[in-house]
Formats: structure tokens, sequence, C-alpha cells
């Protein structure tokens, strides 16, 4: 096994759902934190109750569309900490609307964040990490980066595709040659804040009548999934992880 205790991480869309949830286990197991998202006063009250229950966090307030920005927060975590051992690029937006109602503002949202915020952020943390020998990037791609999903989810589903082939791609690239892991995580439906940017009102009301009709995933389910992976022994690279509410079709 990885021990984790003293390791270091980064950890982008912290301030709720899968993030925040992430950030708390893996504190829990001895991981100082960085803390990343735009929403300042979030991620301070995390660190609070990260602090409060013994743990090392640091505050990182940035947007993942602005490489100069996580550039900035990424020198700042190494600077206070010595390393960066594992990235975990987690920011997401899903506003889901059909592809005729010709909403470009949320398509460029969804890939500048959902794709551009992992480039950003995996060229920063990179020379760190290759500098160290040593690394583990975890990137969240989705049941949408699998398989399409119905009208609403086109440009998403894109998005999510392009982070599973950009992680498997980066798998072959660092593995051998640099030692850095890399893990695609791809959940089915977690119980997180994810649909509330969603506009179209008939397409909110589909998602919330989803959430209500199966148990969905709590984010601690992804968060211990992703403890998995980075506890594993350091010859093991958990390529995929797949994981589905028990009642998703
Ligand atoms: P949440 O909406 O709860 O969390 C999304 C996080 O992303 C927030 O912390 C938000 O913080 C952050 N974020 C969004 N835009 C930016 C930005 N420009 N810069 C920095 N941070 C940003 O949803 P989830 O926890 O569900 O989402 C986490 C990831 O999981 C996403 O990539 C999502 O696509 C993926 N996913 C979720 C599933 C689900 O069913 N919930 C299923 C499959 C994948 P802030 O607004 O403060 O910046």
């Amino acid at each position: 096994m990885t021990d984790l205790a003293g390791k270091i991480a980064l950890i982008t869309g912290a301030s709720s759902g899968i993030g925040a949830a992430t950030a708390l286990k893996l504190a829990a197991a001895g991981v100082k934190v960085g803390l990343a998202a735009r929403r300042a006063d979030r991620l301070e009250a995390l660190k609070e109750e990260i602090v409060h229950r013994g743990g090392e966090a640091l505050v990182l307030e940035m947007d993942v569309v602005d490489a100069e920005a996580v550039q900035a927060g990424v020198d700042q975590l190494v600077e206070a900490s010595g390393a960066i051992d594992i990235l975990f690029n987690n920011a997401g937006v899903m506003p889901v609307s059909e592809i005729d109602e010709l909403k470009t503002g949320e398509w460029n949202a969804m890939v500048d964040i959902n794709i551009k915020g992992v480039l950003n952020a995996t060229a920063a943390v990179l020379p760190y990490m290759i500098r160290q020998h040593s690394g583990h990037i975890f990137n969240t791609s989705s049941i949408a980066g699998r398989k399409v999903f119905g009208p609403g989810y086109t440009v998403y589903s894109a998005t999510k595709f392009a982070v599973s082939a950009f992680s498997e791609g980066l798998r072959m690239e660092v593995g051998k040659k640099h030692n850095i892991r890399v893990t695609c995580i791809q959940p089915g439906a977690v119980a997180t804040e994810l649909p509330e940017q969603t506009t179209n009102p008939e397409k909110r009301r589909q998602l919330d009548a989803y959430r209500a009709a199966i148990r969905f995933l709590d984010p601690e389910d992804i968060a211990g999934a992703v403890l998995f992976a980075a506890a594993a022994p350091a010859h093991v690279n958990v390529a995929e992880l797949f994981v589905l509410p028990t009642e998703q079709a």
C-alpha cells in the first residue's frame, strides 16, 4: 500500500460535492489538501472543518479556466508544502440543454472548464511531478464519457469523452517515463449540486425526477474510490474507476 500520510494533494472543485467529500477523506488519511475553486467562502468553511478534525488544508481560490491563476495556486501549494503528490482534476459543470437551443455560452463554459481546466492544472503540476519522479493525477470523466446520453447531454458528453481520451493518453506518456499514475474516474449519478447550472426548466425537472427515482451515489462514495486508487501500491495504476449506483441502468 502507498502510505498517504504527509502527501500533498491539489483538488479542483473542492467547494462542493465530490471534491469537498474527497478533500475530507484524503485529509483524514493524513494528506495535506490544497482546496481549489472559485467560491472562497465555501473553501474557507471546508478548511475549518478539516482543521477541526485534525487535518491540514490550504485555500487556493482559482478559476481553472485561468491558466495563470492555476499555475500560481500550484506554485503556492508547492512552496508551502515542498511537493505535490496528487492532482484531482474534479472541477466541472453540466448545464443540460438541447442542441437546437444553441446555448453556445454554456457549450463554451463546458469546453473551457471540463477540458481546458483539466489541461491547465495538469500542465501546472507536471513539471513538479516529473522532477519528483512520482505523482498521481485523477481526471474526472463520467459515465457520459463512455456513452452518449439522450438529448441534452451532447456537449457535456463530448467534453467527458475528451477527458477519458486525454487520461488514457496521459497515462501512456507519463507512466513508465516519469513514474506518474493516471486514474480516470467515471461516476454515474452522484447527489451533488451539479444539476443546479441547468437553465432549461424541463431538463431541470427531469434531473430532479431522476434523483427522486433511484438511490444516487453520495459524494463520499467517489471519495472512497479515489482513496482506494491513491493508496494502491506504487506499482499499481488503477487506470479507470467506473462507479455507478446499484440502481442505475
Ligand atoms: P458540484 O457542482 O457539486 O461541484 C462542481 C465543482 O466544480 C464545484 O466545487 C465548483 O466550484 C467547481 N468549479 C466549477 N467551475 C469551476 C471553475 N471554472 N474553476 C474552478 N472550479 C470550478 O458537482 P460534482 O461534485 O457532481 O462534480 C464534480 C465532477 O464530477 C465534475 O467534473 C462532474 O462533471 C463530475 N461528475 C459528476 C456526476 C454527478 O452525477 N454528480 C457524474 C459524473 C461526473 P466553484 O463554483 O466554487 O468554482
